[in-house]
């Protein structure tokens, strides 16, 4: 059981640094491919994928990026 726990808390701080990585790597790229909006300091995720692996929409073109930057295709 403890390991488990000690597992799932490794596993939480590799993908919060991982995530601290690919934030620093968005605003490198200068933000939306589309209309070079900067990326928010603060992004609210819309979606349960961006709650995890990162990503933003753009508020003005609502261009659907990944963590890297680049631009997602609409579904
Ligand atoms: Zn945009």
């Amino acid at each position: 059981m403890e390991f488990g726990i000690v597992a799932a808390l490794l596993v939480m701080t590799a993908v919060m640094a991982y995530s601290a990585t690919a934030r620093k790597k968005i605003n490198d790229r200068g933000g939306c491919p589309e209309c070079n909006t900067p990326v928010p300091a603060v992004r609210r995720p819309t979606s349960l994928r961006q709650f995890l692996w990162g990503g933003w929409t753009g508020e003005k073109c609502g261009t659907e990026m990944d963590r890297q930057g680049c631009e997602l295709t609409r579904v």
